[in-house]
């Protein structure tokens, strides 16, 4: 799943683009796809692209006014085409869920792998219209993200400090793999509790925050939309590397496996040595 520094990263691909092009069509490809009415994909046609946006994971095409937004979700991805087929999309026919025509031949399709459907699109007047941008936190890239922002957003937070930083209420952007790399940074266990965390982890914990996602940013700026699963893959120093050495202590990267996600650390750096309960390999143990 694309998260803060990919999305990003789409986001300059796209205003780079599209700049001074209109759009020419909206194709859809999957009727589900889109959760807004009014207005309708055809308000689009002919109108020029004003610029493209980033609210969290969502990304904004403003096109005078009237904009294009959509979440890529899990499986979701944007297949950018110097030259698009001139054929018009066919609902079912393959993992295409949008098309977007632009005036230059060129475009992009949101496409969708897997069968739990989770992309979305929206076509509205203000992004905040879109439920999820509405209740989204701050961006932790803003200038306005301080450490005593931060401090005051985990007073009182019962809850564990993975979970928060997923949290798209809390803040903007993050998802399962940069939290994963986030309180490996921080050394930080994944479980440990937001609210009582000593000032000297949340100081740790913002540094981590702030130059993980800044580093990812400038690691996927320039990419283009291809290549930037791979490289968001190959930066990872614990998510999706269970098995392999810790590339800080050489210890083990284990993980905790959940109904349908898994979270990876590395005991030695994050958990005092001590391997955490994992539900899946204490149910094979018993
Ligand atoms: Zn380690």
């Amino acid at each position: 799943m694309p998260e803060l520094p990919e999305v990003q990263a789409l986001v300059d691909f796209l205003a780079e683009r599209t700049a001074g092009l209109a759009i020419t069509g909206v194709e859809l490809a999957s009727f589900s796809v889109l959760k807004t009415f009014n207005p309708p994909p055809q308000a689009l046609e002919g109108v020029p692209v004003d610029g493209v946006h980033r609210h969290g994971k969502f990304l904004d095409i403003d096109a005078d006014g009237t904009h294009l937004v959509f979440h890529l979700a899990r499986a979701g991805w944007l297949r950018w085409s110097d030259q698009l087929p001139t054929t018009v999309v066919r609902p079912g026919k393959s993992t295409i869920a949008l098309r977007v025509r632009l005036s230059d031949g060129s475009g992009f399709d949101l496409t969708e792998a897997g069968t739990k459907k989770s992309l979305a699109a929206y076509i509205v007047k203000d992004p905040a219209e879109v439920p999820g941008i509405a209740r989204l936190g701050p961006d932790p890239l803003a200038d306005d993200f301080t450490l005593e922002r931060f401090r005051s957003m985990l007073e009182g937070r019962r809850t564990q400090i993975k979970g928060l930083l997923r949290d798209q209420e809390f803040i903007a952007g993050v998802g399962n793999a940069y939290s994963d790399e986030i309180l490996h940074v921080a050394k930080l266990s994944p479980f440990a509790i937001a609210g009582s965390l000593a000032p000297e982890v949340v100081d740790r914990l913002y540094a981590a925050l702030r130059e993980t996602l800044q580093g990812a940013v400038a690691t996927a700026s320039g990419k283009p939309a291809k290549e930037l699963k791979d490289a968001k893959r190959a930066g990872m120093r614990v998510h999706a590397r269970t098995g392999e050495p810790c590339p800080v202590c050489g210890d083990t990267v284990r993980e905790v496996s959940f109904a349908d996600t898994s979270l990876q650390y590395c005991p030695t750096c994050q958990t005092g040595g001590k391997p955490l309960a994992d539900r899946r390999m204490s149910r094979l143990l018993k």
